[in-house]
């Protein structure tokens, strides 16, 4: 039979991962959130200490451990507070505005065109000193338009959506130099301020802070560098809460994983354990590091394994979708998913039809660390047991628990503790960790393998 002896090695390794064992690292992270103000989230002593305790133990395992740091910038905004000709306009800051304690101007519309607001001409003939600019979204970056607004002496921007939804998002960007405050508002709005501008006012408490984070990484000794089996998740909390089930579920599993499996284990590839910080404000600490490889660096990974939410207490058996067998949502491009993902799904589906769980797919929407690695060529995969979505009636019959009631209701909440991760759901998926690691650290050819060393295709993410 193919992958034989990987097969007989994977599910050794699963053997040896108890759900009592990640237990024990999950009781070590609560007991980490409940000395530290409940938390422990990127920028707080509660996740430091959650670097040390990973670090420590893998120490204690006999790994060498590295612990690199990156900088990155947060963003925190109130309300913003916009008054059109006297009457409030519902508005949202965009991530990086400028704040301020109240200023006032006349709207001036920017001309519609293809670019709105994209060039210095574009606003031939108009006077911005001392306005608040109105300008659609779309063409080019939003703070292209705020640069271009700000240097021709406009004091505030808002931006007018060109697509109906409910809360238009969107980033100025982390390395931004922003001088003026920039709201969007809906492209109703937007409509009618542009057919009957007034004196605007605008007030916004707005403030971004620079804050310095860890990774933490390690490797074994042993199985070739050049084809290297990556697995990891994320180490932080929402401010909200713990983080239990997310994501102190895969950490454990990853974790205890990299125990059983040991420092020097007799495996024909090398295998490397990642654990991610400052996921939860914009999965920035996986992107840093992916963006910290050159192309050799890159080629070498030969796929990644993301764990993020996988003992949710109402609990789905989800893989993401590596041969694109679910269509995406209207409206949406398709995801990119390297060549080999395909191979992981199946891994996956296979193992939980050995564990009597029929898997369903979950979509690679960018959602979690994985993104950095697919965006960069690498072939994903992973397991997940469900967040804030409703289990349908069906998936409740196929897995029981109950239906129209959310996969995990203590999402993002101070909620997501300890005594409420499903024990068999983190037995199962974790012992999908051990097995999928334990697999392809001896086999990456065959079936389910991933593309050869000289044929894998990676691109460099321009670095921020
Ligand atoms: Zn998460």
């Amino acid at each position: 039979m193919e992958n034989k002896a990987a097969r007989e090695f994977a599910s050794d390794l699963r053997g040896r991962l108890t759900v009592d064992a990640m237990m024990g690292h999950l009781a070590a992270l609560q007991q980490i959130a409940d000395a530290h103000d409940g938390t422990r989230a990127v920028g707080t002593p509660g996740y430091d200490a959650s670097v040390d305790y990973v670090a420590d133990v893998l120490r204690d395992n006999g790994f060498d451990v590295q612990t690199p740091e990156f900088q990155t910038r947060v963003f925190e905004a109130g309300d913003a507070i916009l008054t059109v000709s006297g009457a409030a306009v519902a508005a949202n800051p965009l991530n990086f505005s400028a704040g301020t304690p109240g200023l006032s101007g006349p709207l001036v519309p920017a001309p519609a065109d293809d670019t709105p607001g994209c060039a210095p001409d574009d606003y031939a003939g108009v006077a911005l000193e001392g306005a608040v600019v109105l300008v659609d979204r779309g063409s080019c970056p939003f703070q292209q338009k705020q640069s271009i607004a700000a240097k021709l002496g406009a004091v505030a921007m808002v931006v007018a959506n060109n697509v109906d939804e409910e809360k238009m998002g969107g980033t100025l960007g982390e390395d931004a130099e922003v001088t003026i405050p920039v709201v969007s508002v809906s492209k109703a709005d937007g409509a009618r301020l542009r057919a009957a501008p007034g004196p605007v006012t605008l007030k916004l408490d707005a403030k971004t802070s620079t804050i310095s984070a860890r990774n933490v990484l390690a490797q074994t000794s042993t199985g070739s560098a050049r084809n290297v089996v990556m697995v990891g998740g994320h180490l932080d909390s929402v401010r909200e809460g713990p983080g239990i089930n997310d994501n102190g579920s895969g950490v454990a599993a990853v974790l205890e994983t990299a125990i059983r499996l040991g420092h020097a284990p007799p495996v024909n590839h090398a295998v490397r354990f990642a654990f991610w910080g400052a996921e939860e404000i914009g999965i920035v600490g996986s992107r840093k590091y992916i963006e910290s490889l050159d192309v050799e660096g890159l080629k070498d990974i030969a796929l990644y394994l993301n764990f993020d939410m996988i003992g949710s207490p109402n609990p789905g058996y989800f893989t993401y979708d590596g041969n694109q067998s679910t269509a995406v949502g209207r409206g949406e491009s398709p995801p990119r998913v390297p060549e080999g993902s395909a191979g992981i799904e199946r891994t996956f589906v296979d193992y939980l039809e050995s564990a009597g769980k029929t898997a369903e797919d979950t979509s690679f929407d960018g959602r979690s660390d994985y993104d950095g690695f697919t965006m960069a060529g690498i072939p994903a995969g992973g397991l997940f047991s469900g967040a804030e979505e409703d289990k349908s009636p069906a998936q409740a019959d196929l897995w029981g628990g109950t239906a129209n009631e959310p996969f995990d209701p203590n999402y993002h909440k101070d909620t997501d503790t300890l005594d409420r991760v499903d024990r068999v759901a983190l037995d199962i998926n974790g012992g999908g960790v051990a097995y999928a690691v334990g697999f392809y650290a001896q086999d990456l050819g065959g079936r389910n393998g991933m593309p050869a060393r000289e044929d894998r295709t990676r691109h460099e993410l321009s670095g921020g």
